[in-house]
């Protein structure tokens, strides 16, 4: 990547809180790093990035964000390989992306020698919280909000832009089992849903929570006009085996295109399995799996890379998946992670590190 550094407004934490932090016993998302970026956009400008201790910070009951959700957000992660050396995996997919998304929502776009000169010294600064080891990793959480003061139901024309990072550990992820939408909807035609609107995740802890209390940990959402497709795995992308075959559909405006699904299509390809990018029925793989031809599903993203689906319910009815020898998910799920901890070749040119 060809990038100019530009000057931060850097306030060092002298207090780390590393020691405090059992990472042999963690939980995701309840530690964050020393260090957090934050940036505010003021007069039609965005300000001197400033790196500061991570804490809370104050705001106006009355900023946008709260009353009308106009806030958007990226996922990625940061790996160390034996070397002690920090990776990345395809963070300029993550930096377009929450520029897509925040166009969507009327943010302005954040300008890219910011993110990354930001990215770069946030990593420098707390590489500790980095661990070694198969699973271990660092959450990047990028994210932008309005902090307009007043509830007038208009764009804001004050925005802040943050990153935050916490530590995230190899977690043993049991298949899970799955409910398909028949009532609710994650994402419409002409709607938010290829964005990372904050929204599109509230919506879903309602209908989430309903098909919990039925034993099912995630629903597979389907298209809102039919209920016939199926779109997206919670918020995961959905990969269906039917013999020796990948489909998973295409994105749109309703699906999101991750970047964990698109490099498994790529990945897939590249070992000589057919990956058919396409509209998939619920009656398809319904059929599939009465001819014993269903032979795996599973969900994409950044947080689980590869999450198994052992089975689903449709109609009331349950589906159980059979166990398979030499699983595209295990599979593949390891091919992707020796890139990201640099233990294998990279013919895509996946991994980017700053220390290069
Ligand atoms: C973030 C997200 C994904 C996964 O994207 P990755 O880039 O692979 O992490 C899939 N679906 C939805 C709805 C998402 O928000």
């Amino acid at each position: 990547m060809n990038l100019q550094d530009v000057e931060l407004d850097i306030t060092l934490n002298n207090a780390s809180r590393i020691d405090q932090v059992d990472f042999d016993n963690l939980v995701f998302g309840k530690h964050y790093t020393d260090h957090m970026l934050i940036c505010d956009y003021v007069d039609g400008q965005w300000q001197t990035p400033k790196i500061t201790p991570y804490g809370p910070m104050q705001m106006q009951p009355s900023s946008k964000v709260f009353h009308y959700g106009q806030a958007v957000f990226e996922g990625m992660k940061a790996f160390k390989d034996d070397q002690d050396k920090v990776w990345l995996f395809r963070p300029e997919d993550n930096f377009k992306r929450i520029n897509i998304s925040s166009k969507r929502m009327a943010i302005p776009e954040f300008p890219k020698e910011y993110f990354f000169s930001g990215l770069k010294k946030l990593l420098e600064l707390d590489h500790k919280w980095v661990q070694k080891g198969q699973g271990n990793s660092l959450y990047i959480r990028p994210f932008a909000m309005a902090i307009e003061n007043g509830v007038s139901a208009a764009p804001s024309n004050a925005y802040r832009f943050m990153i935050i990072c916490c530590p995230a550990k190899a977690y043993y992820s049991e298949a899970i089992k799955v409910l398909i939408a028949q009532e609710y909807s994650r994402s419409a035609d002409g709607g938010v849903g290829f964005a990372k609107a904050a929204g599109n995740y509230g919506a879903q802890f309602y209908p989430t929570n309903l098909a919990r209390e039925k034993g099912y940990q995630q629903i597979i959402w389907t298209d809102a006009k039919t209920h016939e497709y199926l779109e997206e795995a919670g918020t995961m992308n959905i990969f269906f085996r039917i013999g020796d075959k990948l489909i998973t559909a295409p994105t749109s405006d309703r699906i999101l295109d991750g970047i964990t699904r698109k490099s498994l299509i790529d990945l897939a390809r590249h070992k000589g399995v057919e990956v058919e990018v396409r509209r998939i029925k619920v009656s398809e793989i319904v059929e599939a799996h009465q001819n014993g031809l269903l032979k795996e599903i599973f969900g994409t993203g950044t947080a689980a890379t590869i999450a198994k689906i052992s089975g689903f319910e449709y109609d009331n009815k349950l589906y159980d998946l059979p166990e398979v020898e030499n699983p595209y998910s295990v599979r593949f799920k390891k091919a992707l992670q020796d890139i990201q901890y640099n233990r294998s070749e990279d013919p895509f040119n996946w991994r980017f590190s700053f220390e290069d």
